[in-house]
């Protein structure tokens, strides 16, 4: 942010300005196994603060999952107001819920894509290896051309095995 701030594109614009008011905020995107038990004697959590919050790396849903689990923990609290018992043996079915509501089964379907987006490899060994297949692949300086498998593991020498890609390959199947 100082970076920026102190721009000389961005700095002339904001001399003299005062901070009146600023917010910052963590996005809990870790996925269900970093999940705390939801609730607990006479409290249920729901939204960004138990960590119910969508990434698969294509889509990116806080809002509708949050107000979701919500709902459903609106639900379980009704159920236990008819029987006056707030425990934690009430308000389990608030996991029953968020696992069974069709829109927040999808936190769990893509329970693993947290952990699989943490390969650094995805950001920059595959990316790179991309452009310098692409670059051999459609090079034409005549000397010659190999098959684009063996170009591939030409150019993925040193970077990454093949055990590794097809690895990877398989979990991101697995994955999404
Ligand atoms: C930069 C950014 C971009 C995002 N983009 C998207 C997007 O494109 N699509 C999407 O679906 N989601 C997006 N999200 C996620 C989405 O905003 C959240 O998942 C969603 O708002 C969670 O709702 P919530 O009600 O659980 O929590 P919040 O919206 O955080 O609400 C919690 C409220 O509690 C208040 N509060 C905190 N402590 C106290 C206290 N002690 N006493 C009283 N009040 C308190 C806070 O002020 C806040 O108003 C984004 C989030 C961020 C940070």
């Amino acid at each position: 942010m100082e970076k920026l701030r102190s721009h000389p594109k961005i700095s002339r614009r904001i001399k003299g300005g005062k901070t009146t008011e600023y917010d910052a905020h963590m996005i809990p995107e870790a996925g269900p196994k970093m999940l705390a038990r939801p609730y607990t004697n006479g409290m249920v959590v729901a939204g960004d603060a138990a960590g119910h919050l969508l990434n698969n790396g294509y889509t990116f849903r806080g809002v509708d999952i949050a107000i979701q689990s919500g709902v459903a923990a609106a639900h379980t609290i009704l159920d236990a107001r008819k029987t006056q018992d707030y425990s934690t043996r009430t308000l389990q079915g608030f996991e029953r819920r968020l696992r069974s509501d069709p829109s927040l089964k999808d936190m769990y379907t893509f329970g693993r894509v947290p952990g699989y987006l943490r390969k650094n490899r995805l950001y920059t060994t595959y990316p790179e290896l991309m452009c310098s297949i692409a670059e051999a692949v459609y090079r034409v300086d005549g000397t010659g051309k190999k098959k684009i498998f063996k170009e591939l593991r030409t150019q993925a020498k040193g970077k990454v095995s093949i055990f590794s890609l097809v690895w990877d390959l398989i979990g991101g199947a697995r994955t999404f």
